[in-house]
C-alpha cells in the first residue's frame, strides 16, 4: 500500500513503505492529539472543540490520509472529530440505550435474542466513531477482555444449546492480535451447536494493513466466517481498502455491510445509492441501515425515522434489489425492521399494493 508522502512531510521525516504497512506501527502512530490531526488535515484548529463525551480520539495514519484525499473530507471528519454537542444529553438518550448490561449473563456476553449472542472481546478500536453505540465501553480505560472472562464467555455459549450464532464484537475484534483472535474463534468453533461466527469490524476501512496473510490463514481455517463491515460513506472504499476486502472474500469470508444513517454525512439518496452500489461491486451485500441509536450525545447525528424510510424507498426505486439494506431501528427490547407501508388496503378478494413507482395495483388474495 502506498505511503502517504504528505503524511511524511507533515512529520518531517520520511517513513518507508514497510513501516507504513506495518499494522502495529499504524496503531502505535495513531493521531491522538486533535491539534496535530487538524493541522495535518489543514483545518483551522481554532474552531475545534476539545470537550467531548470522553470517547477517545484516535485516528490511524491510514484513515487520516484517506479522509484527507476524500472529496467529502468535511463529512468524514464529522464522524471522528470530537464535538461539544456530544455533551448535550437529550432526555431520552442513555449511555446504554439497548439495555445490553441488563442482558449480560457474564461480562463479555450480551444475550438478547434466544439464538445468538454478542461476544465483546475488547473495548479498543483502531479509529473511534463519535456516534459509537457502545460508548459506555469505549469511554473506559482501554482493555482487551481478560482470558478468564473470555473463557467464561465460551463456557456460557457451550452451556446454552439454543445459541447458534456468535457475533464477535467490541470495540473492534480485529484490534486483537492473531493468537488471541484464533483462540477465540477456535474455541467457539469447537462448540457443536454454534453454526455461525460473525465478526463486526471497521478495521478493513481504517487499517487495511491488518488484513495480512497470517490473519487470512486463520480465517480460512474456520469457515464459514461472516464479516459485517461498518461502512458509512462511498469514499471509504478506495484502492487499499477494496484490496483488503477482496482478500477477505478470497479467503472465504462472507461480507455484508452495516451503515449508520448519519445526519450531514450520508443522509441523502446520492450518497447512499453510491455507497450501496459500490459495496455490491466489492462483493459486500448491503445488510443493514441503522437509525442512529439513542446513545448519549449523538442527537446531532440522528435523522427523523421518516427520512430513513424515504431513503430506503428511494434506493428500491433507483437500484438493484441487492442494493437495498434493511432499515433497522434498535429500540428497547431489540431491533425493529421498518418498512414504509405498501399494503394499502384489503378487500374481500384482493389486496391493494403500492409498487416501486408509487402506483397502486390490485393483487388477488
Ligand atoms: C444486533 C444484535 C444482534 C444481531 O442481530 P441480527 O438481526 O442477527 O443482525 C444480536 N445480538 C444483539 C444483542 C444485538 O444487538
Amino acid at each position: 500500500m502506498a505511503l502517504d508522502t504528505e503524511y511524511c512531510s507533515f512529520w518531517g521525516k520520511l517513513k518507508n513503505e514497510a513501516v507504513w504497512n506495518d499494522w502495529k506501527w499504524q496503531l502505535r502512530s495513531r493521531f491522538t492529539k486533535l491539534g496535530d490531526f487538524l493541522e495535518y488535515m489543514g483545518v483551522n484548529a481554532d474552531h475545534c472543540e476539545t470537550q467531548s463525551n470522553k470517547i477517545p480520539f484516535a485516528v490511524t495514519p491510514f484513515y487520516a490520509s484517506l479522509i484527507k484525499q476524500s472529496a467529502h473530507a468535511e463529512k468524514l471528519l464529522k464522524t471522528v472529530v470530537p464535538d461539544s454537542r456530544e455533551l448535550e444529553l437529550s432526555p431520552y438518550e442513555k449511555h446504554d440505550p439497548l439495555e445490553e448490561d441488563e442482558n449480560s449473563p457474564c461480562p463479555a456476553i450480551v444475550h438478547r435474542y434466544p439464538d445468538r449472542v454478542l461476544f465483546l472481546v475488547t473495548n479498543n478500536c483502531a479509529t473511534y466513531c463519535r456516534y459509537c453505540t457502545r460508548s459506555r465501553l469505549t469511554r473506559l480505560t482501554p482493555f482487551n477482555t481478560s482470558k478468564s472472562q473470555l473463557q467464561a464467555g465460551v463456557d456460557y455459549i457451550s452451556q446454552n444449546k439454543q445459541i447458534r450464532e456468535v457475533i464477535i464484537s467490541g470495540g473492534d475484534p480485529l484490534f486483537l492480535d492473531n493468537t488471541k483472535l484464533e483462540w477465540i474463534i477456535s474455541s467457539i468453533r469447537q462448540i457443536d451447536h454454534v453454526q455461525l461466527v460473525r465478526i463486526g469490524t471497521k478495521v478493513p476501512l481504517v487499517l487495511p494493513q491488518r488484513i495480512d496473510d497470517e490473519l487470512l490463514t486463520i480465517l480460512e481455517k474456520y469457515p464459514p466466517i461472516y464479516v459485517n463491515l461498518h461502512v458509512i460513506h462511498p469514499d471509504e472504499l478506495v484502492t487499499d481498502t477494496q484490496a483488503a476486502i477482496s482478500r477477505l472474500v478470497n479467503a472465504g469470508c462472507v461480507l455484508a455491510s452495516q451503515t449508520v444513517l448519519l445526519k450531514g454525512v450520508n443522509d441523502n439518496n446520492d450518497t447512499l445509492q453510491c455507497l450501496m452500489e459500490k459495496l455490491l461491486r466489492n462483493r459486500i451485500r448491503p445488510y443493514a441501515l441503522f437509525h442512529c441509536d439513542l446513545v448519549a450525545g449523538a442527537s446531532h447525528f440522528r435523522t427523523d425515522i421518516k427520512v430513513g424510510l424515504d431513503l430506503v424507498d428511494q434506493l428500491r426505486k433507483s437500484s438493484s434489489g441487492l442494493a437495498v439494506p434493511a432499515y433497522i431501528v434498535d429500540s428497547r427490547g431489540g431491533k425493529v425492521a421498518l418498512h414504509s407501508t405498501n399494503l394499502m388496503k384489503e378487500t374481500e378478494d384482493a389486496y391493494l399494493l403500492r409498487n416501486w413507482s408509487g402506483n397502486l395495483v390490485k393483487h388477488p388474495k
